[in-house]
């Protein structure tokens, strides 16, 4: 796809039904819910890729206008964490975690020290992304140098914010996947002068997870992530029992899972931690001191039968949650699909999600955790024009019990629980168009 170059005083005017939020609903009941802004029918005015208001009536002569009326048009989706060599891996049968990672996973991510399937697997995957309305994620490439650098690549290409860093690994990884404390950091440090900051990019320190890393190294990263302003610190903890159990033997000395990075210097509030699924009252508490956020990975959970994450307990007792694909471990890359199973995780746990607080935790909600609300997750003036623009339904069955909705919680909450990908009719990236469908047969 072709694009106008978009200038500073570019203006684009985009037609439709917006919805976005202003605050966190909770778990509040539908009717209940504060937040939700809801504006039929709206023009969004886009200026230089920002966002520079909202108005009811049609703009003048020098706006660019596109009728996306009829559609729903939703800040792009946040993906807080995922891996871009897993679609190689997504729906592999028959394994819980640690089984998954070696018989699966590990040979998979193998095969991205070549470089060109390393740019391949970048270019596939952020695509895809854009085709499933996520305009920023939080990514997970390989031990590999070179997939660090594809990736950064092709995000700074289509202008999305990806945050992102090279896996540390020095341990318990096949040949070809391990790399050493010295190697790592130098790595890292060229990385980071190299992409961090740089455009809408922002690196992370990412230790795979505790296991896979020596104290040394993750002490290392500690180091950088204490030395760089602005970087993140990605990971995974608590995800599955067996792994729990690991770790403990691993890390004797520690109180919990959570501890192990807390020891080392890995916990602050650009601290991304993937699943929390078995972690306790004294855990929770530490993520609301330290600031440091659970991205839920609901499919992942539910397809490695890893186990339920209390959302509303980490939540209330201070922490940050976001809602993350996990792919590979999760089924699907649409962050629509991954709600409607944040759903059931928590209708397995007596809970009742909205679609309100679903659609929240993709967008203002995780980029609030973030701390990059100022520039993402909502449609307020300001912000990148980063918008994705939906289908009410993609099937006649669809359309039939959307129509049947009584209210507009129960039309979105039908949206996010029979919805997926092929609702999609365009993605904006800072205001240009990065995804369109392609026009059905007829
Ligand atoms: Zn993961």
């Amino acid at each position: 796809m072709t694009h106008a170059p978009m200038t500073a005083d570019t203006r684009i005017a985009l037609r439709g039904d917006l919805l976005d939020f202003t605050a966190d609903p909770g778990f509040a009941a539908p009717a209940q819910a504060q937040g939700v802004r809801f504006r039929r029918d709206h023009w969004l005015l886009v200026e230089g890729g920002r966002i520079a208001g909202v108005q009811a009536g049609e703009p003048g002569p020098d706006w660019e206008r596109i009728d996306h009326r009829g559609h729903l048009l939703m800040p792009g989706f946040i993906d807080t964490h995922v891996h871009s060599p897993q679609l190689d891996v997504i729906a592999s049968y028959g394994t819980e975690l640690l089984e998954w990672l070696d018989t699966y996973t590990f040979p998979a991510e193998r095969r991205h020290a070549d470089p060109v399937v390393a740019a391949a697997g970048a270019e596939r995957f952020l695509d895809a992304l854009l085709a499933h309305g996520t305009t920023a994620a939080v990514v997970f490439p390989t031990v590999h140098k070179a997939s660090a650098e594809a990736l950064f690549a092709g995000a700074e290409r289509r202008g999305m914010r990806v945050i992102a860093g090279k896996v540390l690994m020095d341990r318990h990884a096949p040949d070809g996947l391990r790399d050493d404390v010295r190697q790592a950091e130098r790595d890292c440090v060229d990385l980071i002068q190299r992409w961090h900051g740089h455009g809408r990019l922002a690196y992370a320190l990412t230790v795979r997870f505790a296991p896979t890393s020596t104290s040394a190294q993750m002490r290392m990263a500690a180091a950088l992530l204490a030395a760089h302003p602005g970087t993140y610190m990605q990971t995974h903890v608590a995800e599955n029992r067996d792994e729990v159990r690991w770790v403990a033997e691993l890390f004797p000395e520690a109180r919990s899972y959570l501890d192990v990075y807390h020891r080392h210097g890995l916990l602050n509030e650009r601290s991304v931690l993937a699943h929390g699924v078995w972690l306790d009252d004294t855990d929770r508490a530490l993520l609301r001191e330290t600031g440091a956020q659970v991205a839920h990975s609901p499919s992942s959970n539910l397809f490695l039968g890893s186990g339920l994450f209390d959302w509303p307990g980490t939540e209330g007792q201070g922490a940050h949650v976001s809602v993350a694909s996990d792919v590979g471990g999760g089924t699907s890359l649409s962050m629509i699909r991954t709600l409607a199973d944040a759903y059931k995780v928590q209708a397995l746990r007596g809970v009742r999600l909205t679609a309100w607080k679903g659609l929240y935790g993709a967008t203002r909600g995780a980029a609030r955790a973030l701390h990059l609300d100022h520039e993402i997750g909502s449609l307020d003036a300001g912000r990148h024009a980063d918008v994705a623009v939906w289908d009410w339904s993609s099937t006649p069955l669809m359309q039939h019990r959307v129509d049947l909705a009584h209210d507009l919680h129960e039309k979105l909450f039908a949206w996010m629980t029979l919805g997926d990908e092929r609702l999609l009719q365009a993605a904006y990236v800072a205001g240009v168009p990065r995804y369109r469908r392609a026009p059905g047969p007829g």
